[in-house]
């Protein structure tokens, strides 16, 4: 363009470059639409909405020392510079990462595809009947392959998965007075770690050594094997089981989800907990994660199984439908007699690893467990027709070479010739196949090896084992059962089925592609594509975990400047990025406290204060802490009594612990009494807790360690974008002042600087799921400081609005200063209840008619829903919502009134679905268009619930949690 004899008054450069531009992107309303909304709470900027809203004692002056924000196009490249950094070896460590295939169909259509990553936890469960099937396969995959009766939806890692094995064990296991855990040594170093920092505050005793010698030593109520072991070799378990069931104890087996293709499962031979990692079936290593971590064990402890289970019930036509089982029991996660804390799960990288499944089907999934057994039977045959010494004789994909003294410059030439290998002891090697290991990667290893004159021709044994087969999976231990024989994992084998099936269930459900989900508490803000990109970087997604650190200099480089980056929101000393899920933040964080506690010699405090608003896994966490939860009364405006909690404070004040604390309260408010509650809890010796699951109200305006927080979590898939995934993955990293900075979680393979090195893990990997904190850091680098304040603002200002237009028509349960909310409002449903006979429920099921997901129902306060717009969302699309509520309002008039049929309206049959509309015998007291179409504009779009409303007794009456019998299809 020619700018000749440009006017006075025109922009400057700075201004033409919008270094801003994607803060305007990022927060949904526009100036003239926030504008309208200030005036619609009558206040005239921002500025005095913050000044209204939050306390003056809890606002931190700006700036906070975070970077000003720069353009999508900037921080991408810069963030490549960085993943450059880390250099991308072929990986044969093994210890439970290995390298994989994403089918790209997969990888474009589920990993990379807002339909699936922005869904949330399926607790409405009639729009979310495509995750919902997926989760259903995903489960049959894992029974399938462990030969078990009863699998869940997925937990967070192996690690994590293996000390649930082993409370389950505790709690089911008949030996009643038996306190140990016994664990053979051929288990994953970091399980065994994760194992023994949960066992440590529970009181268990963990013994590790042979299991053969150790079941005749001990008393124990349960044991687990690594199946195959760390280091390769395959064990009969079937013998030792015998004796461990004949000492009343449960057996658990950490399986390896690949061998299972080829190996007898150990549910066949008797093993009570199956659990491992899923990774290897398509989901990126991603330097620790995410991965769904699989559980299965038998029908009868179904009660007792962590997590979520995913079950099949009936919808209000008789019709198949599927929902979480014993839903209400995991949303209060049991409280203080909780024995799991497990929430946010893994559930977009379970769909991920089912559809791995689907996609190869069972002769696909032989195949490629074939080739990679094939390839270490190779390279075992040549090594030891050349003298070299094989640790173990048995092998699904790990063989370990007992090297003497040549060992570390065998290391070193693998590693030359780009080859990552795991170092076992002081003489060991352990080199593990896998998905993308070739006949390059087995002569490279030779060369390495037995040098450049090897002499060996690998077609030649190639030939020799094709033709005589080989003994390192013996008879005994070869799968002789079926797997998969389902139709879903037969029928999508060319790229268009497979297409296709995804699309199918992607469009059963709501997502933020559809709609705003406004669900309090969880904060379902947009997850820009420009977050989104980095974590599919090879550089960021093909690390292993345990990869030298100079290999992960992109890594370290990018964690370093997140934690900063956090440090300056949080106001904290340090953090620790290990925790992968919100609710495992809280339990590191507690345990960062009793270690502090110990180190100062007041072992003795153990009591945690709660008050009754908290999250369901507030208690829970304090439970697994071995802290007493003592409940702290709130007053009728939702705050925290201060006088209850002084006293109890003071009642406990020897052996107070802690105090657990959400803020913002989760009942949508800033509380003006915080500082003197932390005061009160410092007093009388304890620390403060702060569950920063609400820290989107806080950000760039107010910081926890200022408030008086000693430490914090950060739901990284909440307030920092991480999308929620249909029920994980997420982060949960903690900030900690710098008195508890030694006490974190270190780790037993890769160590961490800052905290003591003897401190135990909390999770597999050392920075938990590192690969998707590259989304929180490019959220922060692209906002700056001043766009995470105006994020803050907006967050206030959308909830305002919507607690201003909805009060006049539903009643607001809680206010704070001013008559404002926080970033969150709860609606109270249970007056209308009253008048009408209208539950949440029939409102939550009516917004589906509106193509809306329902808000948060029935937490914090049963009957009522809770609403957190969040900032991203425009003030069109409030309104919308704002228009649907107002009219579910008047719809309960109606009913009120007695114009609407108090059984047979549009609210208790809701949701909708074209069944209804296509139904010949319409008998209901309202016109049938009326049901699914209570507003013209829905003619123009319209999202169909698949299934009518899901009977939630049903479903759990008869428990049913695998795919539908073959048989079934075949009588079809
Ligand atoms: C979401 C949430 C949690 C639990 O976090 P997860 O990541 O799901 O484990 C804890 N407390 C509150 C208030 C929450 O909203």
């Amino acid at each position: 363009m020619q700018a000749a004899n440009q006017p006075n008054g025109q922009p400057t450069l700075s201004d033409l470059e919008q270094k801003d531009a994607f803060v305007a992107r990022h927060i949904g309303p526009s100036t003239a639409e926030q504008n309208a909304m200030l005036q619609a709470l009558d206040v005239d900027s921002l500025d005095a909405l913050i000044e209204q809203t939050v306390p003056e004692s809890i606002r931190v002056p700006a700036p906070i020392n975070l970077p000003s924000s720069r353009t999508e196009e900037e921080v991408l490249a810069y963030l490549k510079a960085v993943a450059g950094k880390n250099q991308i070896n072929r990986s044969m460590i093994g210890m439970g990462y290995t390298d994989t295939i994403t089918p790209n169909v997969i990888l474009r259509n589920v990993l990379e595809n807002p339909g699936w990553y922005t869904a949330y936890t399926p607790y409405q469960p009639e729009v979310s009947q495509g995750r919902l099937e997926a989760l259903l396969n995903y489960q049959q995959m894992v029974l399938d392959l462990t030969g078990l009766d009863l699998a869940n939806a997925s937990l967070l890692d192996e690690a994590t998965a293996a000390s649930e094995a082993m409370t389950l064990c505790k709690r089911m296991a008949k030996a009643k007075k038996a306190n140990a855990f016994l664990i053979d040594s051929n288990v994953h170093p970091q399980s065994i770690s994760v194992i023994e920092t949960r066992a440590e505050p529970l009181g268990y005793e963990v013994i590790v050594g042979d299991l053969n010698e150790l079941v005749d030593q001990h008393e124990f109520f349960g044991v687990l094997a690594q199946y195959p072991g760390t280091t390769g070799e395959i064990n009969d378990y079937a013998e030792l089981i015998d004796k461990v069931h004949a000492k009343k104890a449960l057996f658990c087996a950490a399986a390896d989800i690949m061998s299972l293709v080829l190996l007898k499962s150990p549910g066949e031979l008797g093993a009570d907990v199956v659990f491992g990692s899923a990774q290897r079936f398509g989901v990126p290593m991603g330097f620790g994660g995410p991965h769904a971590a699989f559980f299965a064990t038998r029908d009868a402890y179904k009660r007792s199984v962590p997590g979520r289970i995913i079950g099949v019930s009936i919808d209000a036509r008789g019709k198949q439908a599927l929902r979480m089982a014993m839903q209400t029991r995991e949303q209060h996660i049991r409280r203080e007699k909780a024995t799991s804390n497990i929430c946010t799960a893994q559930v977009l990288l379970a769909n991920m690893a089912a559809f791995y499944a689907i996609y190869h089907g069972p002769e696909g999934l032989k195949t490629i467990a074939g080739r990679i057994h094939r390839l270490a039977d190779i390279l075992a045959t040549g090594l030891q027709s050349k003298g070299t010494e094989l640790a173990n004789d048995t092998w699904f994909d790990t063989l370990t070479l007992n090297l003497g003294d040549k060992r570390d410059a065998v290391y070193d030439a693998a590693l030359a010739a780009g080859i990552n290998l795991r170092k076992n002891g002081n003489d060991q090697l352990g080199i593990t196949f896998d998905e993308r290991s070739d006949r390059e990667a087995v002569e490279a290893l030779w060369t390495a090896i037995l040098g450049e004159n090897h002499g060996l021709d690998l077609d030649a044994i190639d030939a020799e084992l094709s033709a005589n087969g080989s003994s390192s999976i013996p008879a005994a231990m070869q799968r002789e059962s079926a797997i998969l024989t389902h139709p879903v994992f037969n029928s999508y084998h060319s790229e268009t089925e497979m297409l296709r099936y995804l699309k199918k269930l992607e469009n059963k459900d709501i997502s933020l592609t559809h709609s705003m989900i406004a669900l309090g508490s969880c904060t379902m803000k947009l997850n820009a594509t420009a977050e989104m990109i980095p974590v599919t970087w090879p550089e960021f997604a093909n690390l292993h975990p345990f990869a030298p650190m100079d290999q992960a200099q992109g890594y370290k480089q990018m964690i370093d400047e997140l934690e900063e980056m956090l440090c300056a929101i949080t106001g904290f000393d340090a953090i620790c990025m290990q925790p992968n899920s919100g609710a495992q933040g809280e339990y590191a964080g507690l345990l960062a406290i009793r270690n502090f506690h110990q180190a100062n010699g007041d072992a003795h405090r153990n009591i945690c204060l709660i008050p009754t608003s908290a999250h369901g896994t507030n208690p829970a966490s304090a439970a697994l802490a071995d802290m007493k939860v003592v409940l702290v009364k709130c007053d009728d405006k939702g705050n925290v009594d201060i006088d209850d909690m002084r006293a109890k404070a003071e009642e406990h004040k020897d052996d107070l612990s802690c105090l657990m604390i959400t803020y913002p309260s989760t009942h949508g408010v800033y509380e003006e009494g915080i500082k003197e509650i932390c005061q009160i809890v410092h007093d009388n010796g304890g620390q403060v807790y702060m569950d920063g699951a609400n820290l989107n109200a806080q950000v760039a305006v107010s910081q926890p360690a200022a408030i008086g927080a000693d430490v914090s979590h950060m739901n990284l898939h909440k307030t920092f974008c991480i999308p929620h995934g249909g029920g994980g993955p997420g982060m949960g990293p903690i900030g900690v002042a710098a008195h508890l900075a030694p006490f974190v979680a270190n780790h037993p393979v890769q160590q961490i600087d800052g905290p003591k090195a003897t401190n135990g893990a909390v999770s597999a990997a050392p920075w938990g799921s590192a690969s998707i904190l590259p989304i929180t850091y490019v959220y922060i680098a692209l906002m700056g400081e001043n766009g995470l304040r105006l994020a803050t603002e907006n967050a206030l200002l959308n909830a305002n609005y919507l607690s201003t237009k909805l009060g006049e028509h539903y009643p607001v349960l809680y206010t704070g200063r001013n008559n404002r909310v926080a970033h969150e409002c709860i609606i109270d449903i249970r007056p209308l209840k009253e008048t009408s006979g209208i539950t949440e429920e029939d409102v939550a099921k009516r917004l589906m008619d509106f193509g809306f997901h329902a808000p948060t129902m029935s937490f914090p306060v049963a009957g009522t829903l809770m609403i957190e717009p969040t900032e991203s969302e425009s003030k069109a699309e409030l309104d919308r919502f704002i228009d649907a509520m107002v009219q579910i309002r008047e719809e309960i008039r109606q009913v009120e009134s007695g114009e609407m049929d108090a059984d047979s309206n549009p609210l208790k049959h809701a949701p909708h679905t074209l069944e209804d509309l296509i139904d010949p015998e319409w008998d209901r007291k309202y016109d049938r268009a009326q049901g699914p179409f209570p507003i013209p504009a829905l003619k123009e779009s319209k999202i169909w619930p698949t299934v009518n409303r899901i009977d939630n007794v049903y479903g759990d009456r008869n428990l049913f949690c695998s795919c539908i019998p073959v048989e079934a299809y075949a009588e079809d």
